[in-house]
């Protein structure tokens, strides 16, 4: 590449005539061709600022499965509410929600077992 003001010939990295120190018509070709560069960088930040979130959201909910193995009712509505937009959420509390039905069949059970029990023995 030769200098446009001085003529001499200078390499293509440089920015300045080494010669006269005029600016290269390169010069400003290159940090034109800089800023594509710098897009292509950005492009995949901006795809995980949004990719992240997402997954974030789609957790399991302990709060809500506590609530649901309390209540099977909130379990059963959660379910189905989140079914569609939040499948691993769904699953967890559809998972908290026979963990919680289980619990109260045995509780049940233990109850009525004591209750013939009792009954057994008054007789
Ligand atoms: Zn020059």
């Amino acid at each position: 590449m030769y200098c446009s003001k001085c003529g001499v010939r200078n390499g293509d990295e440089n920015k300045v005539c080494y010669h006269c120190g005029a600016p290269m018509p390169g010069a400003g070709m290159a940090e034109e061709g800089e800023v594509p560069r710098r897009n292509e960088y950005g492009a995949p930040r901006r795809e995980r600022e949004y990719a992240e979130p997402r997954e974030v959201r789609d957790e399991a909910d302990t709060l809500a499965g506590i609530a649901a193995c309390c209540i099977p009712l909130v379990g059963i509505v959660l379910y189905l509410v989140w079914r569609d937009k939040y499948p691993r959420k769904a699953k967890s509390v559809c998972g908290w929600t026979i963990g919680g039905l289980v619990i109260t069949g045995i509780f049940w059970v233990i109850a009525i077992l004591a209750g013939l029990a009792s009954a057994g023995e008054s007789f």
